[in-house]
């Protein structure tokens, strides 16, 4: 049985209809066999409009109290995904950046990744449910909530895909995969049906907002296999392999 991480990003969950459609490809993935972990993003522009919230009300609000916002967003569409999954007929139980046991240092807005223990996701799946965990969350060795930085939900779906020794972290977005320029840019954009972690570091540094640069800095790091693909379509994507590692070898893929 395959374990397999699956992120969905802000604009797959958009809506409940969008909830509703990513919990059906969740159950998809669980009844073919695997188990499956999912890291899920604020819905749609859930954290621009809370930031927008915060500066009206102060122009320049403490760092502790901005985070301790922010990671409400991840909050909301967790729980409406496990919900979601329940109503589908299926079971999940949803975790908190904290729960999930993602520890960070007190950095607020920018926190970094000290470690991952992620006892009660393990344990939810070796139940057969479904670990919803919220992105971009985390907690300093204080107990405060912390953030890991805007896009930072790539870097949870491949730290928790790393902790829990998965075979592939799915990450789930609005177009078809990696593209050799932004698709809604340049209407010749072609996908890349295949990347190395160097090139498309390079992209994540040059600003293209496809993959957070952390999350591909780790996925590197720990050789964790990546497959970028929309969550509107079952067409291929992008698979970003260690050297030496066969596609035909990952789960999920076709
Ligand atoms: P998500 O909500 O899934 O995290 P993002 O908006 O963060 O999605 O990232 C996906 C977007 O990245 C796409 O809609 C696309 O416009 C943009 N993008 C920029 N450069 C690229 C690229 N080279 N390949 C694919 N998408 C790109
Ligand atoms: N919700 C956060 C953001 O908008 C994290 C993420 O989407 O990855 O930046
Ligand atoms: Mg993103």
């Amino acid at each position: 049985m395959a374990l397999i991480v699956q992120k969905y990003g802000g604009s797959s969950v958009a809506d409940a209809d969008s909830i509703k459609r990513v919990a059906r490809r969740i159950i998809e993935t669980k009844n073919a066999g695997n188990d499956v972990a999912v890291v899920v993003s604020a819905m749609g522009d859930t954290t621009d409009d809370l930031i927008d919230q915060a500066m009206s009300i102060d122009s320049n609000p403490p760092a502790r109290e901005m985070d301790m916002l922010m990671t409400a967003g991840e909050r909301i569409s967790m729980s409406l995904l496990a919900m979601a999954i329940h109503a589908a007929g299926s079971h999940a139980y949803s975790f908190t950046g904290s729960q999930a046991g993602f520890m960070t240092d007190a950095q607020f807005g920018a926190a970094h990744i000290r470690a991952v223990n992620p006892d009660r996701v393990r344990r939810a799946l070796n139940k057969g449910s479904v670990a919803i965990v919220a992105g971009f969350q985390g907690q300093s060795e204080r107990g405060d909530a912390t953030t890991l930085g805007r896009g930072g939900s790539d870097t949870s779906a491949v730290a928790l895909a790393v902790a829990l020794g998965a075979d592939v972290c799915e990450i789930y977005t609005d177009v078809d995969g990696v593209f050799t320029a932004d698709p809604r840019i340049v209407p010749t954009a072609r996908r890349i049906p295949a990347i190395g972690y160097d090139e498309i570091l390079e992209m994540s540094s040059c600003g293209s907002k496809v993959l957070a640069l952390r999350c591909v800095e780790y996925a590197q790091r720990f050789k964790m296999p990546l497959h970028v693909r929309s969550s509107f379509s079952h067409r291929p994507g992008t698979l970003v392999l260690p050297d030496g590692v066969d596609p035909n070898s990952l789960p999920n893929v076709r």
